[in-house]
């Protein structure tokens, strides 16, 4: 039951109303949908409908359409985001705009094989251990697993990889047993109907994976994670897994429509085992892929050392290479469908990164920011939120300019800046930036795809339209939407989504703004038309930047997973014959590869160009430093802008 309240209700008012509901026996979730803050009211209660409408403050009651109340989006629209570990391992989160890859063997077989399984996965990138103590088998012959002293080897490797790990419990008996050597639950699929089971490890309140049964329906699946839920967790993470139909090839088949359809029904993350859900090795990385594809926060997947000799699902366990190549795909797909790999703490945050977003600063407590131009929904800060995660404290601003300044008066501990759109080109103020501002360097970079929709008030509709407001790298990258509009005027503004911000202000009718869908929402506007953009592969490079350290002439340390592998530079030329292929031929010579070339004209010396110039950095430090130093001698004005982590 939703209990809507009226917008003038007073404090005390609403109070008397949590009282009414929590005296008669509900639990209850407050929560604020567009312009509307209501109460859920949760559970078995008892209530006369009649007289809790006539409360102070109550506007209307409606009753929630789904048997799920703690499940459903309707009680909570925004997604669950399900953190694992933390105490004594670095904590994981699950949901939101993450692709979070658990991986591990099928049973923990030896204390050896768990610890080199953990550490083949995590050096591809998995940020979870999974491994099975106790095996629900089909056959009572079959391996049934090595009990609590495997958990203890799977809890050992975990720890000392920084990796949480999660575990199947089949019997409420063990729950005592197991909660202290997991970080989190795994309900399998034939014990998803398990009622005691999932009461039992639900009143723990520690995470849990809850696989779907192999016969059971979306709505039976939603109904046990509200098991798991009315028993005291808060952190449930659904796994599609396969189900049972006529088709034998497979081992299951994957129900892959189950995905976009639970995100529509739940808040809560869904992630999908393409290994027991196909049950070939050979199918599991592309069941995988689809699954990422129909929008899974994740994917668990059995790894092993030596599938040949494994004590079960050998079969559908990959080989690690075979899981390397499916990371590296998994990370290059998720932009596509607005995401990012996460990657294993360590790598991705290397002692590096420390400086930016745990470093106090000098005068308070706070934790620095990190500074975007625009508004809440910018695509910058959608960038920025790939790079330092949800919690990241955040200084937006009103300019590209407003940005280095920031991070170079230390307002901000780093920065993020559009560079470069797939469609529109180079974002040549920022460029521009860097010459003017030398202590500022490159650290980072990230590609964000970039899908347009066109962004009105509630009332308004395409054909009322007659202004349209955006940055001009919108108004470049939808040309053809707009071509198809000629009467429509064009207003420019700083960012997309100050756009978007100054509709609501104004309240204005008959103004569009091209923006993304999160500015719309963080506005409360109306989306007219979705992915306006001319080619949906419309991708923006931003790159993090941060101020230079110690030495002038080298830049901070770089972001990301691994070592740093491209550098980006700037010089100009004398206005001599074979000037440019000189210093081209200095790169060429060491075997450094070219991934940008671009020339620009210099601000007051018409006619007269610099040359942006991205390189693949070689393995041998020594050897950059060497070209580095002859591009120095050879060319006029460097600039070493910085060496980073590439995006893919
Ligand atoms: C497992 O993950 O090891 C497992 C047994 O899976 P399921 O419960 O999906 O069969
Ligand atoms: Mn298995």
């Amino acid at each position: 039951m939703i209990i809507v309240l009226s917008k003038t209700i007073s404090a005390h008012d609403k109070e008397m109303v949590r009282i009414y509901l929590k005296d008669r026996g509900f639990n209850i979730r407050e929560q604020v949908f567009g312009e509307e803050e209501i109460i859920g009211a949760l559970g078995k209660g008892i209530v006369d409908t009649r007289e809790l409408g006539l409360l102070p403050g109550v506007e209307r009651i409606a009753a929630t359409s789904k048997p799920y109340e703690l499940a459903s989006r309707e009680t909570q629209s925004e997604d669950t985001i399900v953190t694992v570990g933390g105490a004594s391992v670095s904590p994981v989160k699950i949901g939101g705009s993450r692709i979070t890859v658990i991986a591990g063997p099928c049973a923990v077989e030896s204390k050896e094989q768990i610890r080199e399984t953990a550490e083949l996965v995590r050096e591809s990138g998995a940020v979870i251990l999974r491994g099975g103590a106790y095996k629900p088998r089909t056959s009572p012959y079959a391996f049934q697993g090595l009990g609590v002293k495997g958990l203890e080897f799977m809890k050992e490797a975990g720890e000392s990889l920084n990796m949480p790990i999660v575990t199947e419990i089949v019997s409420p008996e063990l729950v005592d047993v197991m909660k202290d050597l997991t970080d989190m639950f795994q309900i399998g699929a034939r014990n998803m109907q398990n009622f005691e089971l999932l009461k039992k490890v639900g009143s723990i309140g520690k995470p849990v994976l809850l696989k779907r049964g192999a016969a059971n329906t979306i709505e039976e699946w939603l109904m046990s994670a509200e098991y798991l839920l009315a028993s005291g967790t808060k952190d449930v993470v659904l796994c599609e897994r396969g189900i049972r139909t006529f088709e034998t090839y497979t081992r299951n088949t994957l129900d892959i429509s189950a995905i976009p359809v639970v995100k529509g029904l739940s808040h809560l993350p869904v992630i999908v085992d393409p290994s027991h859900a196909v049950g070939i090795r050979a199918k599991v990385s592309p069941a995988g892929l689809a699954a990422i594809a129909a929008g899974a926060d994740g994917l668990t997947v059995e790894v092993h050392p030596k599938p040949d000799a494994a004590l079960s699902d050998g079969p559908q366990s990959l080989y690690p290479e075979q899981f390397e190549r499916l990371m590296r795909d998994i990370e290059a797909l998720a932009p596509v469908v607005g995401k990012e790999l996460l990657r294993t703490p360590l790598r991705r945050h290397p002692a590096t990164f420390t400086p930016f977003i745990q470093r106090k600063t000098e005068r308070t407590e706070e934790v620095e920011k990190i500074t975007f131009c625009g508004e809440s929904g910018a695509f910058a800060e959608q960038a920025l939120v790939r790079v330092f995660g949800d919690d990241a404290p955040r200084l937006p601003v009103t300019s590209f300019k407003a940005v280095f300044d920031a991070v170079l008066d230390g307002s901000a501990g780093a920065g993020v800046a559009p560079v470069e759109n797939s469609l529109a080109g180079s974002v040549h103020e920022n460029y521009d930036l860097f010459l003017r501002y030398p202590d500022i360097a490159i650290v980072g970079e990230v590609k964000l795809r970039i899908t347009h929709c066109l962004i009105a008030d509630e009332k308004s509709d395409i054909e009322s339209i007659a202004v349209v407001r955006s940055h001009p790298q919108g108004f470049a990258q939808c040309q053809d939407f707009l071509a198809k509009h000629p009467q429509w005027q064009l207003e420019t503004f700083n960012n997309t989504a100050e756009a978007v911000a100054s509709i609501a202000r104004e309240g204005a009718l008959k103004v569009a703004a091209i923006a993304s869908e999160a500015a719309a929402k963080s506005f409360g506007l109306k989306v007219l038309k979705v992915g306006v953009e001319t080619n949906p592969l419309n991708y923006t490079r931003f790159v993090v930047i941060s101020r230079r350290v110690g030495d002038k002439a080298s830049a901070p340390p770089s972001l990301g997973s691994g070592a740093p592998n491209k550098a980006s530079l700037v010089f100009s030329v004398n206005d001599e014959p074979g000037a440019l292929f000189t210093c081209l031929q200095i790169l060429s010579g060491r075997g450094i590869n070219l991934s940008k070339l671009e020339s620009r004209p210099i601000h007051g010396r018409p006619w007269e160009y610099l040359f942006y110039v991205d390189v693949s950095l070689p393995k041998d430090a020594d050897i950059f430093d060497t070209v580095v130093g002859e591009l120095k001698a050879k060319a006029k004005d460097f600039h070493f802008l910085g060496t980073y982590r590439a995006a893919i």
